[in-house]
C-alpha cells in the first residue's frame, strides 16, 4: 500500500460495527477497506454474548410473543429513566428487526430467537443469538460473510491520524508492525473503532466510579473515535454511560451471566446477605457489588438454573475453569463457599418465602413465578467489572456524525461503541443486547448511507 492509495470506503474497526458497516457497502457494489490494529479481528464483540435484541419479529409473532418497536422503545425510555435520546431509539428498534433478518438471510449469521427467560427491563423475549450464544462465533460468521462478499479486510493497521479538508475527511495514515506508517485516500470515513472502556486516564475522566474496578472489554478501546471525534469538531454526549457487569467470575475472567438471576437466582455478601434488587439490571449491579466488603460477592443458584446456564458458552467455560461449586446441601454449600452456615441458611429461607409469595422484598425485587431453589445447589464468586462504555459521538438517524450545532459532517459516520449510544448517562440505563444493536444497525445504517452517497448517479 503507498500514498497513491484510494479506496471509495474506509472502515476503522473490524468488530461487530465495521464488518456490519462493510457487509452492508459490499451489499451495494462499493469497495471498501476495514483497517483492524489486532492481528485478528476480536474486539469487545468476540467477547461478548452475541446477543443483539429485535422487536416485532415474525418469529416472535410466531411464538405468540407480544412485541413491536414501540414497546421495545419504551423499555429503553423506561430503563433509562427518559434519559436516552428518544429519536434514537425508536429509529433503532424499528430498524432492529430488519438487521437481524438481514444479517441471517443475506449473510448466513446463524442467528435465532432465545427463548427461557427475560433479560432484566425487556417487557418481551426479544434477544437473538448463536447457538451457542457466543460473541466469537458471532464475530467468526460476520468475517466469513465478509470475505465472501469481497471486503477487503487489513489487520495490523493501527489508525492513528485523520486527514481532513474543512470538516471533509479525505483520508487516515496508519501504523504497522514494522513502524512504518502508510496512509489511505477516501470519500467516506466510518468510525467503528469503539468506545474508551481500555483508556485508564478517559474512564477516570468520565467513569470515576469504575476506575479501580477490573477491566473486562477489548484492551483495543482507546477512545481514538472519540479523540478524533473531538479534533474535528463533532458533539459528544453521555460519556458517563457504561456497561457494567455484577457477575464477572472473581480471579477468572468469565461472565456469569444473568438469566440465573433472573430465573430466580441471588447474590450475597461475604455475611451471606442479600444487599440489592439483583433482577434490577447486571450493569448498575457492577458498582454495587464493588461496595461490598472485598469487592465481591457470591452469586446463589440450583441444579434447574445450571441446567439454563450450560446452553451458554461462557458459562461452559467458567465450568471449565472450576468458577463454579455445587454442594448438596445449605450447610456443604457454606463450607465450599466460606459463608457463615447459619446466616447463609437464613437467606435461603428469606429468599424461598420471597419466592411463594409469602414475603415482601425490603429491595424490592419479585421473585414470585418461579420455583423455590432445590438442593444442589450452585455458587460462583464474583466481582464488578466495566465492560464497555455507552457513550460518544453524536450521530443522526443514518449514522453521520453530528456537530453540536445539530448538522452533520460531509463524509464521517460512526457506530458501536464509537456513537453514543442509548443507555441514558450511567450504569443503570443499559439494557442487554443495546450494545450489539447499535453495533450492527448503526454499522447497517453508516454502510448503506455512505454507500448510497457514493454510489454514481444513475
Ligand atoms: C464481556 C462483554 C460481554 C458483552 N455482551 C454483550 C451482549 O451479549 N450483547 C450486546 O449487545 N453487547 C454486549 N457487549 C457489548 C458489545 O460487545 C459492544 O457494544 C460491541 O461489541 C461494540 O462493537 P464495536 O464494533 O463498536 O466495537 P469492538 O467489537 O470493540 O470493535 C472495535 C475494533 O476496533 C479496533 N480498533 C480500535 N482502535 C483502532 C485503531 N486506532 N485502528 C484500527 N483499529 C482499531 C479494535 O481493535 C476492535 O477490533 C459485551 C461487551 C463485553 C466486553
Amino acid at each position: 500500500m503507498n500514498e497513491a492509495m484510494h479506496v471509495p470506503l474506509v472502515v476503522i474497526g473490524a468488530g461487530a460495527t465495521g464488518l456490519c458497516t462493510a457487509l452492508a457497502a459490499a451489499d451495494a457494489g462499493i469497495e471498501v477497506l476495514v483497517l483492524e490494529r489486532d492481528a485478528t479481528p476480536l474486539g469487545s464483540t468476540a467477547m461478548s454474548t452475541g446477543l443483539i435484541p429485535a422487536a416485532g419479529t415474525p418469529e416472535q409473532a410466531a411464538s405468540g410473543i407480544v412485541d413491536s418497536p414501540e414497546i421495545f422503545a419504551a423499555d429503553i425510555a423506561k430503563k433509562t429513566k427518559g434519559a436516552a435520546d428518544a429519536a434514537m431509539a425508536i429509529n433503532l428498534a424499528r430498524q432492529s428487526a430488519e438487521t437481524v433478518a438481514w444479517l441471517r438471510d443475506r449473510h448466513g449469521i446463524p442467528l435465532g430467537l432465545l427463548d427461557g427467560f427475560t433479560y432484566p427491563g425487556h417487557s418481551a423475549q426479544r434477544m437473538y443469538g448463536t447457538p451457542n450464544r457466543s460473541g466469537g462465533e458471532l464475530m467468526g460468521s460476520l468475517q466469513a460473510a465478509c470475505e465472501a462478499a469481497g471486503v477487503m479486510l487489513l489487520t495490523q493497521a493501527t489508525v492513528t491520524e485523520l486527514i481532513a479538508d474543512g470538516d471533509r475527511v479525505t483520508g487516515v495514515r496508519f501504523g504497522r508492525p514494522d513502524g512504518s506508517v502508510e496512509t489511505v485516500g477516501c470519500d467516506a470515513l466510518v468510525l467503528a473503532c469503539s468506545g474508551f472502556a481500555g483508556n485508564a486516564e478517559l474512564v477516570a475522566r468520565y467513569i470515576p466510579e469504575m476506575a479501580e474496578a477490573v477491566f473486562h472489554g477489548h484492551p483495543g478501546n482507546k477512545g481514538d473515535a472519540l479523540r478524533w471525534g473531538e479534533q474535528l469538531g463533532a458533539a459528544t454526549a453521555d460519556l458517563a454511560a457504561y456497561q457494567g457487569h455484577g457477575g464477572l467470575a472473581h480471579g477468572h475472567g468469565i461472565p456469569i451471566l444473568w438469566p440465573l438471576i433472573m430465573e430466580g437466582g441471588f447474590q450475597v455478601n461475604l455475611d451471606a446477605k442479600r444487599f440489592s434488587n439483583e433482577a434490577a439490571g447486571y450493569s448498575e449491579q457492577a458498582a454495587k457489588v464493588n461496595a461490598q466488603r472485598d469487592h465481591v460477592a457470591w452469586s446463589i443458584f440450583d441444579e434447574r438454573l445450571h441446567q439454563l446456564m450450560c446452553k451458554f458458552e461462557d458459562y461452559r467455560d467458567a465450568l471449565s475453569a472450576q468458577a463454579v461449586v455445587r454442594a448438596d446441601s445449605v450447610g456443604d454449600l457454606a463450607a465450599a463457599t466460606r459463608l457463615p452456615a447459619d446466616a447463609l441458611a437464613e437467606t435461603l429461607a428469606e429468599v424461598a418465602a420471597l419466592t411463594a409469595g409469602s414475603a415482601t422484598d425490603r429491595f424490592g425485587r419479585d421473585f414470585t413465578g418461579k420455583p423455590v431453589l432445590a438442593a444442589p445447589f450452585y455458587a460462583a464468586k464474583v466481582t464488578g467489572a466495566l465492560f464497555h462504555t455507552q457513550g460518544g459521538l453524536v450521530v443522526d438517524d443514518e449514522a453521520r456524525v453530528r456537530k453540536p450545532d445539530g448538522t452533520p459532517f460531509p463524509n464521517l459516520f460512526a457506530g458501536g461503541g464509537a456513537a453514543r449510544g442509548i443507555s441514558g448517562v450511567g450504569s443503570d440505563g443499559y439494557l442487554a443486547g443495546n450494545g450489539l444493536l447499535t453495533a450492527t444497525t448503526l454499522g447497517k445504517l453508516a454502510g448503506r448511507t455512505a454507500a448510497a452517497q457514493l454510489a454514481p448517479a444513475g
